[in-house]
Formats: C-alpha cells, sequence, structure tokens
C-alpha cells in the first residue's frame, strides 16, 4: 500500500508527458514485475489508427521517447498488432495468454470513446484479483493525471495544443534537429541527409477574419475557428503538430519531409478549408507561409521566415500557400539575415 502511495506521488509530481511516462515505468516494474511493459500513445488518424511506443521496459532494458514527437521508427498501424487492435476495438481490457505460458494485457486509457494510450504488459503469471485492482487504480489515475494536463496544455476553444505549449515543443525540436545533425550515424539523422529533409513550420492565418465578426458576429466567429480546428486535424498526419498561436492564427510543426511534399500537404489544407461549408458564414480561406527548421534557428527565427513567406501570401491574393525558401531562391523576397549570438532584449 504505502510502495503504491509512494509511485502515485511520483507520477503526480510530472507535469510533462515524457516524465510522467517514465514515473508510470518505474510503477509497473516496482509493482508488479513484468516480463515486459510498453507504453503506446493511441492516434485515432485521419485514416489509419496508428500507435507509438513512447516508453517501457523489454529485452534490451528501458527505453523513453519524447512523448510529444512521434518517431517513425516507432510507430506502426495498429491493426498489425491484433491484440492491440482488439483493445482499441472493445475500448476495454484484453488479455492473451502466449505460448510459453505468459499472459499479455493490455489496458486502454480512454478519451471521447477513443483510447489515447494503450498499456501492454507481458507477465510470467495470472495475476491475483488484489494485484488487478491495483493496476487497474493505478491505470485510472495515469489517465486522470494526463487529462489534467491536457486540460492544462489545450486551447480552449479548439482542443488544439495552445501557444504555452508550442515554445517547449519547438525548442525541443530545435535541439532534436542540432544532435541529429551533429550526430551524422543517428538513423533519422541519415534519413534526413539522403531525402533532403526537414522540419518545416507554416504559419496559417485566416483571410478577412475581421469581416467575419463585423458581419456574422464574434461568436459565430468563434464556430469558425472550432470547425477549422476540426478540417486542421483532418488534413495532416497524426505526427504533424498542431497548435492555435493566436486569435485567428494557427502553427503546423511538419515531420521531417522535402519541400515539394511539405507544400502537397499545406495545399491539401488550404483546400480543404476552401471547399469547408462553414455553416452561418459559408466559405472562408486561409493564406499560409512556411519555412524549414535549421537546427542554429530560435523559435523567433524560423517563425520570422514563415510570417515573410504568409505577408507575400497575404499581398498577392491571399488563399494562397508560399514557401520562404522558394520566395528567396526566386529573388521574390530578401533573405533575412540570421542574427548570430545576439542577445533578445524583451
Ligand atoms: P487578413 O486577411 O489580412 O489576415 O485580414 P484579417 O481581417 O483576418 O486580419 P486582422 O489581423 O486585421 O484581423 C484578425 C481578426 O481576427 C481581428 C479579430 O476580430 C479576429 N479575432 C482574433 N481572435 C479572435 C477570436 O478568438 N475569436 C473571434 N471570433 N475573432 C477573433
Ligand atoms: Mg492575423
Ligand atoms: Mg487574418
Amino acid at each position: 500500500m504505502l510502495e503504491l502511495i509512494s509511485h502515485i506521488v511520483q507520477i503526480s509530481s510530472r507535469r510533462d508527458r515524457t516524465e510522467i511516462n517514465e514515473a508510470m515505468v518505474d510503477s509497473l516494474l516496482d509493482l508488479f514485475h513484468p516480463q515486459r511493459v510498453t507504453i503506446y500513445r493511441s492516434y485515432a488518424g485521419s485514416k489509419k489508427a496508428m500507435v507509438f511506443a513512447c516508453a517501457g521496459f523489454g529485452s534490451n532494458g528501458r527505453f523513453l521517447r519524447n512523448a510529444y514527437l512521434p518517431e517513425h521508427l516507432y510507430c506502426q498501424p495498429i491493426e498489425r498488432d491484433p491484440l492491440l487492435n482488439r483493445c482499441r476495438k472493445e475500448l476495454s481490457a484484453v488479455l492473451d495468454v502466449l505460448d510459453d505460458g505468459s499472459h499479455r494485457v493490455i489496458f486502454p486509457v480512454i478519451r471521447l470513446n477513443e483510447p489515447v494510450y494503450l498499456i501492454d504488459l507481458w507477465l510470467s503469471e495470472e495475476f491475483s484479483a488484489d494485484q488487478r485492482v491495483t493496476l487497474m487504480g493505478l491505470i485510472d489515475y495515469f489517465g486522470n493525471h494526463i487529462a489534467l494536463l491536457d486540460y492544462g496544455e489545450a486551447d480552449t476553444l479548439t482542443g488544439l495544443a495552445s501557444r504555452k505549449t508550442f515554445d517547449k515543443h519547438l525548442f525541443e525540436l530545435l535541439g532534436k534537429a542540432a544532435s541529429d545533425n551533429r550526430s551524422g550515424n543517428a538513423k533519422e539523422s541519415r534519413r534526413s541527409q539522403k531525402a533532403d529533409a526537414n522540419h518545416w513550420l507554416a504559419v496559417c492565418d485566416i483571410d478577412k477574419f475581421k469581416l467575419v465578426n463585423d458581419n456574422f458576429g464574434h461568436l459565430i466567429g468563434d464556430e469558425v475557428l472550432i470547425m477549422l480546428a476540426q478540417v486542421m486535424n483532418q488534413s495532416f498526419r497524426f505526427d504533424d503538430q498542431l497548435f492555435r498561436f493566436g486569435g485567428e492564427e494557427f502553427i503546423v510543426l511538419l515531420q521531417p519531409t522535402d519541400e515539394k511534399f511539405a507544400l502537397a500537404a499545406l495545399e491539401r489544407f488550404r483546400s480543404n478549408v476552401e471547399k469547408q461549408l462553414f455553416s452561418r458564414v459559408g466559405h472562408v480561406t486561409i493564406s499560409i507561409g512556411f519555412s524549414a527548421l535549421l537546427p542554429s534557428d530560435t523559435p523567433t527565427d524560423v517563425i520570422d521566415r514563415a510570417d515573410e513567406a504568409l505577408y507575400y501570401a497575404k499581398r498577392h491574393g491571399r488563399n494562397r500557400v508560399n514557401c520562404y525558401e522558394k520566395l528567396v531562391a526566386d529573388g521574390e523576397v530578401a533573405a533575412k539575415e540570421i542574427a548570430k549570438g545576439e542577445v533578445e532584449l524583451f
């Protein structure tokens, strides 16, 4: 009992999904001695449900990955693992007895009828009823703690990640880009270099949104923002990160890809918005500017470049997507000086 409480105290002291997962794996190993454990983040996805193995313990010992940045190498379509898939469909714990007599049991953490996490345990023998109750209590607690965290991190109007979390995510991503760049043999880095792939940051801004508010009122304006966030969720892949950055401005952080595919993804979003009927308002359009994330960037650097491309899109008719690097290459905008080593005064 005391052991359980001390683990719950550990989990409750964390405010970051990756750290919470780490504490949860510690608790599961300590309290239940599984042969293996995996915490999966589960993504409904517009096409295919995916899982990302973000923490756990296996034949190579413990592993812990940034829970906010799904790495392709550790993601898979959920249907590839029938028991995980069953858990997702049944929305309840599922059990399988493996060939060697050990038990595999998976618990879902559910939000709005979709599992957001799946906790997968391999045990050498069946649990006692007491252990089962303790485990289910711990997993409920984990789910509640994550729900509280989501409540603090999400934008209350649209449910997208908020400005508050944006800086943290971007710093993590920039740190990762820099370290991938340094360690030439990292798998991600090899892939990036081969495919000339970058992370991309896009700033998306609704065209003439002030008119929507003026003509229909602020509440209907808010409805447009909510619907736009839904179109956004349907337009991007599960591992692209979407933020409401300010009033009617949204940011997308795209997973590594080359310029052509980044442009295609953003064009798809722009065109989906153009096609969408926004109840009373009718049609709405957006303009988008985007730029590649450089290992030496600060968040301000990359946002400034994407903004420059956005202003270009606004000046050239709106309802269009422009890439900063392409505009510079074409001589349409002057390249920004990257101010290195300068102290920023706020
Ligand atoms: P542009 O095409 O140049 O972007 O024109 P715009 O009218 O969209 O641009 P501007 O930046 O002048 O206006 C943005 C407007 O967005 C101002 C404000 O009325 C509205 N807005 C900002 N935040 C919210 C919000 O949370 N809800 C609603 N309903 N409107 C908002
Ligand atoms: Mg604006
Ligand atoms: Mg606008």
